[in-house]
């Protein structure tokens, strides 16, 4: 089994370190606070001198300025960077360009799971960058979980990670809305749990509330039929959802800047046609 050093031991890079140890490979720690590597250690992890030592260096930190500040002037003659770190793609594709610099190659990476699930069954980490590096690393870091690599652009593995995140993120404060509203009328979280999973479970199928793939199918034909269900019709109904979470009482902020954007929809003349005509505003801003 080949030896990589794990940079960043928060919750992500300990459990990371932890995975690759139970994975048999041989594993060195670093970590800016250097009390973090004694767990690891007790485990069989070696405590790495430097940030830059060992050949295959995997980071998982808050984000990239901590790679430059972990790293500093080492030389990174023939060594292979995967940072999982959070960033912009623009940053990502700068510190492509920072690693190669000092001789290094850099794959970046979104990790799409959290401590508890890295290597676990249904984990998965988007990588980009040179894919024959990727390639030749691949078994050892599938210890992670499975390896999706998306493209040579250094930026895309994180505008994946990204993309997943937003659904993630909106979905999730939609659900806490629609349970705050529920529970101002009494309404147990558990009591919605079923209907809530159900609409999650349904917008990702085949069904007629299989949405995902009726606005795929929309966006690659890039037209939205809005006969069975306008936009106008959501625009309204989306108004009155508002008007509801004011007369319960609740925040609105993040309903009422969607309900802005149907409404300027509505208003650029797109109110017939259906929901996924909304993406020709947001490509518009
Ligand atoms: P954090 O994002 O809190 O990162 C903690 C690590 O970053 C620590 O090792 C910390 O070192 C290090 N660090 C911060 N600033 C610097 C710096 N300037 N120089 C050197 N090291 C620095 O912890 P997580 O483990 O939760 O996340 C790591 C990455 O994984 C993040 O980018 C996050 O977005 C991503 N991620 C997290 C998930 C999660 O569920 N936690 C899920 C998927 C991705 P020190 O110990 O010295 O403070």
């Amino acid at each position: 089994m080949s030896e990589l050093t794990v940079v960043g031991l928060g919750p992500m890079g300990s459990t990371m370190a932890e995975t690759f140890l139970a994975a048999g490979h041989r594993v060195a720690v670093w970590n800016r606070t250097e009390s973090k590597t004694g767990p690891l250690v007790a485990k069989g992890a070696r405590r790495a001198a430097t940030a830059a030592d060992g050949e295959l260096l995997v980071i998982s930190q808050i984000g990239y300025q901590a790679m430059y500040d972990s790293l500093g002037e080492a030389g990174l003659e023939g060594k292979v960077v995967v940072n999982l770190s959070s960033g912009t793609p623009d940053e990502l594709r700068e510190a492509a360009g920072w690693v190669a610099e000092r001789g290094g190659t850099l794959i970046t990476a979104g990790i799409m799971v959290p401590p508890p699930g890295i290597g676990k069954p249904g984990a998965y980490t988007f990588y980009s960058g040179p894919e024959e590096v990727l390639d030749r690393h691949a078994a050892t870091l599938r210890a992670l979980g499975e390896v999706t690599y998306v493209g040579e652009d250094h930026g895309l593995a994180m505008m994946y990670y990204q993309s997943q995140l937003l659904i993630f993120w909106s979905s999730l404060t939609s659900y806490m809305h629609a349970t705050a509203l529920l529970g101002t009328a009494g309404v147990a979280p558990k009591d919605f749990l079923p209907f809530a999973s159900g609409i999650f479970t349904q917008l990702g199928g085949d069904g007629p509330m299989g949405y995902a793939k009726i606005l795929a199918d929309s966006f690659e034909a890039g037209v939205y039929p809005g006969e069975q269900n306008s936009l106008h019709m959501q625009a309204v109904g989306l108004g009155h959802a508002v008007e509801a979470l004011e007369q319960a009482g609740l925040e609105t902020t993040v309903p009422k800047a969607l309900a802005r954007l149907f409404e300027r929809a509505d208003a650029e003349g797109r109110g017939e046609e259906g929901l996924g005509t909304v993406i020709e505003s947001i490509r518009k801003p």
